[in-house]
This record gives structure tokens, C-alpha cells and sequence, in this order.
């Protein structure tokens, strides 16, 4: 079978919307995230957002009910589906957090199809709050990439994928990203590999001013539509290739 890896990013790749936004935004926290934005790095920031709703009075299951709203596109569905079908690894490395993402995906469906969602993790205490803790320790373990925040290093995430990954033919790699933090992780990609930044987002700023930096074939795309096409496009031409050296 198809036997790539294809790692997608999940805030505005695989939502069209950031799921941080969604909750902020829906559950009224809007005016205390602006007030605190420039005080606290984005991970904490949403903890102590976690925080403040557990202190008026709202659940893990309201939050999980605001999670369901955000909307899936059917083709982003049907690409996710269609990809692991093919028999691809399918992974979600983001720097949203493991209940948001776990809470959307399993609503529509396709958690299931992914080996594993690399992201910040969660819990909920004794109190029942929801807690976000960051994916590196930034004071056990600091990663010391300057691309990256200090809670999640994409790149580094992508070199271990590989290193376990090469054991099991999965060498190819797809990977799917909008922002800047997905610039780490394709500048990690190797000839062979290929990369499908969002159009117009940050990731597709940074490789067309400086293309010669990233060695992956870069496949842009805008919308669910194109997404859904140029992936499931690159999964056959991939696995013919393959099929063709005898791989
Ligand atoms: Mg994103
Ligand atoms: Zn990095």
C-alpha cells in the first residue's frame, strides 16, 4: 500500500478556523485573552483561559459542546478518510491542545483514523477544570530551536517521527501547515518529501521568499477542495513511484 507518512498541523489545515479562536470567542473570554495576550505566552494563556471558565461555573462537557460547533469540511473529512484508507500513517502535530482537537475529531468521526495526535496534553483535576500543560517542559527540557515557541518544537517532532518512522517503510513524507510554526517542520523535509502550505498564510510567505531553503516539493493549496485533490493526487503519484523502484 501507499506506506507514506502524512503529518498535518490542525488549527486552519485541518479546521478552516483556530480552535483556541472558537473557544475564546464562543465562551465570552474574548475581553480577558486581549487584556492578558501581550502578558503571557499563547500555551499558558489558554490555561489560564481553562481556568477562568472553570471559575464561572462551566464544565469540561460545555466546553466540549462549544468544541463540536467548529465546523469539518466534508472534502477535509473525505481527504483524512481517503488517506488512511490508502494506507498512510496519518498524524495531527499541532500546538492546540489534546482535548480540543480530540473532542472535534472524534465528533466527526475520523479520530480513528490518525496514529497519533502530537500536542500539548491535558487533563481534568479533581475539580474538574480543565488544565493545558505545554508539550516540552521549557525548564526540564528546553529545546533550543529559535523558530519555534518554547512549549512545542514541530521540527524536533518531525525528526522522531522519521527516526521510528524509517524502521516501517514510511519515508515519504506529506506534510500539510499554514503558520509559522510549521516553518520548523518543513525546513526538516527532505527531497522526496512534500509540503502543502496553505496559500497566503505565514508557511507560504516564508517558502516563496526563500524556496531554495526548503528541499520538499511544495504543493500549495487554499481551500478544503484543493486540499482534498492535491493530497489524495500526491498519495498515488507517490505510491506509483514507489511501486515502480521496487520499494
Ligand atoms: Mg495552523
Ligand atoms: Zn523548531
Amino acid at each position: 500500500m501507499a506506506g507514506m507518512m502524512v503529518v498535518f498541523d490542525f488549527d486552519r489545515t485541518v479546521i478552516d478556523d483556530d480552535s483556541d479562536r472558537w473557544v475564546v470567542v464562543e465562551m465570552g473570554l474574548a475581553p480577558l485573552f486581549n487584556q492578558l495576550r501581550s502578558t503571557l505566552p499563547w500555551n499558558s494563556l489558554m490555561e489560564r483561559m481553562m481556568k477562568e471558565l472553570h471559575s464561572k461555573g462551566k464544565t469540561v462537557e460545555d466546553i466540549a459542546e462549544c468544541l463540536k460547533r467548529v465546523p469539518l469540511h466534508p472534502r477535509v473529512i473525505a481527504a483524512i478518510k481517503s488517506a488512511h484508507s490508502l494506507g498512510c500513517n496519518l498524524k495531527v502535530l499541532s500546538d492546540a491542545n489534546q482535548f480540543f482537537i480530540e473532542t472535534i475529531l472524534k465528533h466527526y468521526g475520523v479520530y480513528g483514523c490518525f496514529s497519533e495526535v502530537i500536542t500539548n496534553p491535558t487533563l481534568v483535576d479533581g475539580e474538574g477544570r480543565l488544565r493545558i500543560f505545554p508539550y516540552h517542559d521549557s525548564a526540564s527540557s528546553p529545546h533550543s530551536c529559535n523558530l519555534c515557541p518554547p512549549n512545542l518544537c514541530k521540527g524536533l517532532e518531525i525528526e522522531r517521527i522519521r527516526a521510528c518512522s524509517s524502521d516501517n517503510g514510511e519515508k515519504r513524507f506529506i506534510y500539510l501547515g499554514d503558520g509559522s510554526g510549521d516553518i520548523c517542520p518543513s525546513l526538516k523535509l527532505g527531497e522526496g518529501d512534500n509540503v502543502m502550505p496553505r496559500k497566503n498564510f505565514p508557511l507560504w510567505d516564508r517558502i516563496r521568499s526563500n524556496p531554495m531553503l526548503f528541499k520538499a516539493e511544495i504543493h500549495e493549496w487554499s481551500d478544503a477542495e484543493e486540499l482534498e485533490k492535491i493530497l489524495i493526487q500526491l498519495i498515488h503519484e507517490t505510491s506509483t513511484e514507489r511501486q515502480q523502484q521496487g520499494s
